[in-house]
């Protein structure tokens, strides 16, 4: 079961994140965003790549809405109320409260205050919302029969989670944009070790790592600090939820301490109603906001009061909290034109801001002048501070949560490209995980794996359940037979998998695991082993050139003073003796005369490691077998010698397991041929 991805947006950019995922014969659009640096088609994601005919509804199965910030849920009540989508949609508790009021703000800033054509209404924004399911944190929730998701905790703003969606044996993560460490009011991300074929993550900070964040935090304070006491006036552009408030419990907190009495203000009513939202979904805050609670409401800022567009141009410091963040429109673009032109005055722009933005024009070198629509220029003499904290993950965040979670594949999103590439080489080398970094509008496919059950005997099970099985079995085997275990490299056998068997499947249909020790019978027929064979004549003079070992001294003086001829020859290879109970210094008389015996002698003496047993008719190694060939037609037969009765053919046996050592053992036989009577 394959999973394909089309990324909408946020494919090599950050802006209008929109991931639609094809699992399982399900379609997943994993957040809904809009574009803040783009007023053109390229504001909402290409929606007719899902349906041509814009029936929407059948070609999604749902939508996912990571969290409330308008490049994830910007183009949410668009797609549902002007593009006609009415299937369901999820998102955390916090995200349904905290989304509208985003999408309103955005609203008015384009229309009341730009003038542009509307896009959505208000009526839309509260038509959209009445769709959306709200989901817990770590909650299954059965979107249809197939089709299970579950959200963790993200950290970013309140109410952010990455979604976990799983339909069969196929698994995916999408992050949404998240946190690894906590800040002044959010926990780090939380995320199950999950079994995973994709994950699809952000990547703001693909290549950043962040030092102390309390450094960074000083850095901060001291800046804004600076300026108020030199009488200048600070503009904190910044997104009504999650940066203000993290920065507010900042501000308040230093006010406090330093005991300072300069007015610090929030833009409109937005920012206040936020806080309102904040307090009551305080369970979503971080641990150290929560243990505090009883005692002090960190939203309940002592120092903070709500601006009016006449307090503008008032006279004396302050700090001012204003949206659209990155001054892309509205509130913080009229107090930018106001303030910006004055030496004395700050602007402290968020860490990251989209490019087309005003906040990414100030962010890139320090520009004199900005136009801030064709007819109006802006002089910027301001301090410009960049804040170096973020509530977005550092590079190592995301190494970490890659190597944590361990997915088959990662697909970057919501980065700047030639970052994505550095942080994707890094993925693929360090981790050894295939990543993907698709443009917006294309398709990254992923192969995926598909479990299925299949049915196993007993015996198979029990020998997946003990490594050694065959290894044990073949040991003590072996054992019986000789005390040499050179020939069984044992611990090469244990490295052998856990499970080893044969599948096969019945007239069910239905698969099944067997040992294979089990197929014969249930296929109804007989086993077949293919043996080795290999006949060749030896003169067997050269068997009297045998060094006797300690052993068979005495045996071989006894050969040497008899004419080899009186043994020789196919005639008297069979074994006269009736003694089976022989023993190597004991044999009859007639058999310390045979070829075959004199054979034995030779590679006994001969063989490194292995020691030859020897029987009335043949001698034996494993399953090495050698005798005397009786046959003239002998089809083994490679070559005869053709003088003389002392030559005599010796027909060996294997099979395929002891090919090895056959080949040895034939090797020292061989040698003998090289011998020569003359050479006594
Ligand atoms: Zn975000
Ligand atoms: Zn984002």
């Amino acid at each position: 079961m394959a999973i394909e991805c089309l990324v909408l947006g946020a494919g090599q950019e950050v802006g209008k994140s929109c991931a639609v995922v094809s699992i399982g014969g399900k379609k997943i659009m994993f957040d809904c965003g809009m574009h803040m640096g783009h007023l053109d088609h390229r504001r909402y994601p290409d929606f007719s790549l899902i349906s041509k005919s814009g029936d929407f509804n059948n070609a999604l199965t749902c939508i996912i809405i990571t969290h409330f910030h308008l490049d994830h849920v910007g183009a949410l009540a668009y797609f549902t109320e002007v593009c006609g989508y009415n299937g369901p949609i999820y998102m955390t508790y916090p995200t349904k409260a905290l989304a509208p009021l985003m999408l309103e703000d955005y609203r008015k800033v384009m229309v009341d205050r730009r003038g542009e054509e509307e896009q959505f209404t208000s009526e839309n924004i509260m038509n959209c919302m009445k769709k959306v399911t709200a989901v817990d944190l770590k909650q299954t929730v059965q979107v249809d029969k197939d089709l299970q998701i579950r959200a963790y905790y993200a950290g970013h703003v309140l109410g952010a989670a990455m979604f976990y969606a799983k339909v069969g044996d196929s698994a995916i993560v999408y992050t949404g944009d998240y946190n690894m460490t906590p800040d002044r009011h959010l926990g780090a991300a939380q995320i199950d070790r999950l079994q995973l074929d994709l994950l699809i993550t952000e990547s703001t900070y693909a290549t950043t790592i962040r030092d102390s964040k309390y450094a960074r935090e000083r850095e901060f304070l001291k800046a804004v600090h600076k300026c108020v006491a030199g009488g200048g006036k600070v503009l904190i552009p910044t997104f009504a939820l999650g940066r203000a408030q993290e920065l507010c419990i900042l501000l308040d907190d230093y006010w406090e301490r330093m005991n300072l009495k300069i007015p610090i203000y929030f833009s409109a009513g937005l920012t206040i109603q936020a806080n309102m939202y904040y307090k009551m979904l305080i369970g979503w805050t971080s641990q150290k906001v929560k243990d505090s609670y009883a005692t002090q409401n960190a939203f309940d800022f002592k120092h903070v009061c709500s601006f009016d567009r006449s307090l503008i141009n008032a006279p004396g410091p302050c700090v001012l909290f204003a949206t659209p963040g990155m001054i892309s429109g509205g509130f913080s673009l009229e107090v930018f034109k106001q303030w910006a032109p004055s030496e004395i005055n700050l602007i402290t722009l968020p860490g990251y801001c989209v490019a087309g933005t005003i906040g990414h024009k100030l962010m890139s070198g320090k520009p004199t002048k900005i136009y801030v629509d064709k007819d109006t220029q802006v002089d910027v003499r301001c301090q410009i501070h960049q804040l170096s904290f973020s509530p977005h993950t550092d590079a190592k965040g995301i190494m970490d949560l890659v190597k944590f979670l361990s997915p088959k594949h990662v697909i970057l999103v919501h980065g700047e490209k030639p970052k994505m590439a550095t942080l994707k080489g890094r993925i693929q080398s360090e981790l050894q995980i295939p990543c993907y970094d698709p443009a917006n509008n294309d398709t990254v496919h992923i192969p995926s794996t598909q479990l299925v059950k299949i049915d196993a005997t007993e015996t198979f099970i029990l020998n997946s359940l003990n490594p050694n099985f065959e290894c044990l079995k073949r040991s003590s085997h072996s054992e019986s037979k000789s005390t040499n275990t050179d020939l069984l490299p044992l611990k090469q056998r244990k490295e052998e998998p856990v499970a080893k068997g044969i599948l096969i499947m019945d007239k069910t249909k239905r698969a099944k695991a067997v040992h294979h020790d089990e197929l014969l019978p249930i296929l109804g027929v007989e086993e077949h082993t293919i043996q080795f064979a290999y006949c060749f004549s030896v003169n067997v003079d050269s068997l009297l050139l045998i060094k006797p070992d300690k052993h068979s001294i005495e045996l071989s003086e006894a050969s040497a003073s008899s004419p080899i001829t009186e043994s020789g020859g196919p005639s008297n290879t069979l074994s006269q003796s009736t003694d089976s109970s022989s023993t190597k210094n004991e044999l009859p008389f007639s058999d310390k005369h045979s070829s075959l015996h004199l054979l034995f002698l030779k590679l006994s003496n001969d063989l490194v490691g292995p020691k030859i047993q020897e029987f009335p008719d043949h001698l034996q190694l494993e399953s090495f077998h050698v005798s005397i060939c009786r046959g003239n037609n002998c089809p083994y037969k490679i070559k005869e010698f053709s003088d003389g009765n002392s030559i005599v053919s010796f027909c060996c046996k294997w099979s395929l397991a002891d090919e090895k050592l056959a080949w040895r053992v034939i090797s020292v036989m061989n040698d003998l041929e090289s011998l020569t009577v003359h050479e006594l």
